[in-house]
């Protein structure tokens, strides 16, 4: 073990961009938007982390496999997922090309290359003999109970501060939009296209519903404090020449920290109640903050003087894991524009500084413990 440890790259090239270049572009290359791939890219951060002296351990293992990985007791908590959206079609660069400093492919702003970072930094600090903690899963994307079964844990609730190193552009992330998902199906009678009177076409139906809800107008003109909702799916009919008798659509909100998603919720039955319909809620998150002089934030605000506070407009696990820790904030390397679109990419100059500051993160705060 020790020979193999002593392999490593020294503290320095750990904080390379060409550590960065290679360590991202082999998680990208490992498509990890189904379960196999998912499995295959636990698997091989595990044996990284592992060689690098961690100790690591897996939870959620049936359902989605999260880990986490430490280095000595009570460390400052790095969190990540492995898992992406899938690739989609489109794109007009190959998975893992370079160019220049950029890297592109599915995941590497989101959230490969933070992932990348944390890598970097655990590296630097086992040698350092610096304690720190990873926690990664691989169902951000569709449900985090990776990170529900991670909350549970005392690496979450001893943890001095907890960074969600998602794209922030290195912006420290106080404040995250609720998330509310759902299922709306309209019933009809299928009949002949020539004899709409002996059917009910439930297509028409949900026109009714799309058009009242697209309605909705956004609570506020400030961008953080304003909901979003966009039907994203649709599913309905069979044969051109069939009335169709189902319909369905999916809907996804974002809502502000003002905003009770009870009363967003009351909003739309109000709207659409006339119109007979099934109303299921697929997924419910609610938003969160950090207030702005925890900790956390004036540490990273100290570490990197400029650093500006935003908004996160979209879901990450610190949903989970500031129930246990109000410690927390998102700060990672890339834009969160790039998140779920091809050509997807980030800059390697940005995963560096990333890994640089959960370095220097970790080390200060074990330094004030030490005091
Ligand atoms: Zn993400």
């Amino acid at each position: 073990m020790r020979g193999e440890v002593s392999k490593l790259p020294s503290s320095n090239s750990f904080m390379s961009s060409e550590t960065a270049r290679e360590i991202l572009r082999t998680l990208v290359l490992i498509s990890s938007s189904t379960q196999s791939g998912k499995n295959e890219i636990i698997e091989h951060v595990g044996k990284h982390l592992k060689k690098l002296g961690f100790r690591c351990e897996l939870l959620n293992k049936a359902d989605s496999p999260a880990m986490i990985a430490s280095n000595g007791a009570q460390g400052v908590l790095l969190s990540g997922h492995l898992d992406t959206v899938p690739i989609g079609s489109g794109w007009r660069v190959e998975q893992g090309e370079t160019r220049g400093s950029l890297v592109y492919g599915r995941g590497a702003a989101d959230m490969k290359g933070g992932c990348t970072a944390m890598l970097m930094a655990a590296g630097a600090l086992q040698r350092d003999e610096i304690p720190v903690a990873l926690a990664l899963t691989t169902d951000e994307e569709t449900g985090m109970s990776g990170a529900a079964a991670i909350a549970d844990t005392k690496v979450v609730s001893l943890a001095p501060a907890i960074v969600v190193c998602e794209p922030t552009a290195l912006r420290i992330g106080t404040r995250e939009k609720g998330l509310l998902q759902l299922r709306i199906i309209t019933h009809g009678r299928a009949s002949h296209a020539c004899m709409p009177e002996e059917g009910d076409n439930a297509i028409h139906k949900m026109v009714t519903i799309f058009n009242r809800l697209k309605s909705m107008t956004p609570v506020s003109s400030n961008e953080g404090e304003k909901m979003i909702l966009n039907v994203n799916v649709i599913r309905g009919g069979e044969k051109v020449n069939v009335i169709p008798d189902h319909c369905e659509i999916e809907i996804d909100i974002r809502t502000p920290e003002e905003l009770d998603q009870d009363d967003v919720l009351r909003m739309i039955r109000e709207r659409i109640d006339e119109i007979d319909h099934d109303l299921e809620i697929m997924n419910r998150l609610r938003s969160v903050s950090t207030p702005e002089d925890a900790p956390i934030v004036k540490l990273i605000s100290q570490l990197r003087p400029g650093a500006k506070i935003c908004d996160i407009a979209f879901a990450t696990e610190m949903v989970r894991y500031i129930e246990k820790n109000r410690n927390i904030a998102a700060l990672g390397p890339g834009e969160a524009i790039q998140a779920h679109r091809v050509d997807e990419h980030i800059d390697l100059n940005q995963v560096v500084d990333a890994a640089k500051l959960y370095r220097e993160l970790c080390l200060r705060i074990k330094s004030e413990a030490m005091v």
